[in-house]
């Protein structure tokens, strides 16, 4: 019982493994989809490469741009106020050589403040902070002493001054630049200033607009107390700066660039640098987003341009993938028929042109022949009588189907060897196979191309003669009857046949029919003595049915 059951789970066991496992991929989609993927991959790749190459550049050349613009307002700026101290220490030094000439006082106040717009106002002031002229004198300063700290900071300092952003009596936030009068004894006797008010059309304004670079960027000025001296939001001049890294930076005298967040975290890219003489930060920068602008545009162009590539190369890849897998393809299908009749041909015909495919082809071919070679055999042995070598049974009821089918007329010799049992008897089995073998001989020495000797069984035995009529297959019958009977079997000496001879004259005639026939003509021969011919015409279409 055991063993049965293990039987039937080898079974089980190999029928499984005839099953493809689960879902059956196709090789071509197999490639075409490692192929894409691994393009995908690659140009995902150079994508993400190109963005990060372009996107570095672009960064490092605002930065660049930025640390050149924020020196060159420094620059400007510098420029400015060197120059603006020149104008005033002329003055100074006119003043100087006739202090106390109120004419000569308000004439110098009117040239220095319309000369060249430097500064909103400019004003004269003794040693005690008395204001001896002031042009324009909107707010009516003169005569009146200025108490702030810049005034009274630059009065004390005796030398060239700039103040840093204070808020003047009159609330304009105000940066005053001085320089000490000296009269003609070399005597400090008070000094002459300018001021830039920060919240109006300045000079300032005036220059670092001029340096508009492009969109989005933009430059501010803060003083040494990071008070904003200007700034392109105007309500935001005079406001204090909290941290910035770039205006530390600045003001401790260095200059360069960094990408840093602004006070409302954006991410800005900046460049810094000091004002010399003023010891100003000029801080000129750009959001970061801004400066990446032209990348989407430049990526959308390379994914546009790579668009046409792409759907050639899918072309390319799909077409590639059919060419390497259709000889894999032919060989897999015309592998399940290689019994077919045609399967070296087509295996052939299969274009196999790489190393493996040409493999598997010279190996299908070899198993073909083999397999060919095999079935050969088999049919051979299939239809062949192995002690006389002639056909059997099986190759005899072939040959009157296709006769039948075919509608061509024959006839049929039946021949029994007479008293046979004798033969065994008196020789011995041996002899008696011999007996049958020299009959079977002897019929197939009778047969013509396209007739069919065969064995019936025992010692009896078929001849199948195609398109063959009733007189010649009696002349053919009488000739081996004969020869039979004159011809001596070694330790037997000499054996009889009978025969009955049955044609098929209408065709399509049952072979049964014939055959019943045959056999009747032959137990007429018998009866008639045996060694003899006896014939019949099978004409009857009635099958014959069991008596
Ligand atoms: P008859 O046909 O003339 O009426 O007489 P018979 O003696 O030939 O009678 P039957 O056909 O009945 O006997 C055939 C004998 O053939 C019987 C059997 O022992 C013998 N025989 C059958 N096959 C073989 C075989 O392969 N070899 C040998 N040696 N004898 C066989
Ligand atoms: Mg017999
Ligand atoms: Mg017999």
């Amino acid at each position: 019982m055991d063993r049965a059951n293990n039987q039937r789970d080898s079974v089980d066991d190999k029928r499984a493994g005839d099953r493809p496992p689960g879902v059956v991929l196709d090789l071509r989609w197999l490639i075409f989809t490692l192929v894409v993927l691994s393009v995908l991959a690659t140009l995902g790749n150079s994508l993400i490469t190109a963005y990060r190459v372009q996107r570095d550049a672009l960064v490092e050349h605002a930065l660049q741009s930025n640390s050149a613009y924020a020196a060159k307002v420094a620059s400007s700026l510098s420029e400015f106020i060197r120059s603006a101290q020149s104008h005033l220490h002329y003055g100074a030094v006119e003043l100087g050589k006739e202090w106390g000439n109120a004419k000569e006082l308000r004439a110098e106040a009117m040239r220095l403040q319309k000369q060249d717009a430097d500064f909103n106002s400019i004003a004269i002031v003794d040693v005690d902070a008395r204001v001896l002229e002031a042009y324009p004198d909107t707010l009516q300063i003169i005569g009146s002493t200025l108490l702030s700290d810049a005034v009274q900071n630059a009065i004390e300092a005796r030398r060239p001054f700039i103040s840093p952003a204070y808020k003047s009596a009159a609330g304009n936030l105000v940066v005053f630049v001085s320089e000490p009068i000296y009269d003609s004894s070399n005597r400090y006797v008070g000094i002459i200033g300018g001021s830039i008010y920060l919240q109006q059309d300045n000079a300032l304004h005036t220059l670092i607009s001029q340096h508009f670079y492009h969109t989005g960027t933009f430059a501010f000025v803060a003083d040494q107390n990071r008070h904003l001296l200007y700034h392109p939001e105007t309500s935001r001049i005079g406001e204090t700066l909290g941290w910035s890294k770039t205006v530390d930076a600045a003001l401790r005298g260095e200059s360069g660039f960094m990408a840093v967040p602004n006070y409302k975290g954006i991410p800005m890219l900046a460049g810094y640098a000091q004002v010399p003489g003023a010891g100003w930060a000029v801080v000129a920068q750009q959001p970061r987003e801004v400066s990446l602008a032209p990348l989407k545009t430049l990526m959308d162009n390379v994914i546009l341009g790579m668009v046409p590539a792409a759907l050639i190369g899918f072309v390319l890849m799909w077409w590639g993938a059919l060419l390497i897998c259709r000889p894999l393809h032919q060989l897999s299908s015309i592998a399940g028929q290689l019994s077919a009749p045609r399967a070296t041909e087509k295996l052939h015909h299969v274009k196999a042109w790489y190393r493996e495919a040409f493999s598997i082809r010279q190996a299908m071919l070899t198993s073909v022949q083999l397999l060919q070679a095999k079935i050969g055999r088999l049919n051979q042995q299939a239809f062949t009588d192995p002690m006389t070598g002639i056909a059997n049974r099986r190759a005899m009821d072939e040959e009157l189907l296709g006769l039948e089918q075919a509608g061509r007329t024959y006839s049929v010799l039946s021949l029994d060897i007479d008293h046979f049992k004798k033969v065994n008897d008196t020789f011995g089995h041996d002899k008696g196979d011999l007996a049958i073998k020299q009959v079977a001989a002897t019929l197939a020495s009778y047969s013509r191309t396209g007739d069919l000797a065969c064995r019936a069984g025992g010692e009896e035995f078929l001849l199948i003669l195609p398109d063959t009529d009733l007189e010649s297959a009696n002349l053919i019958a009488e000739r081996v009857r004969q020869a039979i009977a004159t011809s001596d079997i070694p330790g037997v000496g000499r054996i009889t046949a009978s025969i009955g001879v049955a044609t098929c004259v209408q065709a399509p005639t049952p072979a049964d029919v014939v055959l019943k026939q045959a056999d009747e003509c032959l137990y007429r021969a018998k009866q008639s003595g045996r060694n003899r011919v006896e014939s019949c015409l099978a004409s009857t279409l009635q099958s014959a049915g069991p008596e």
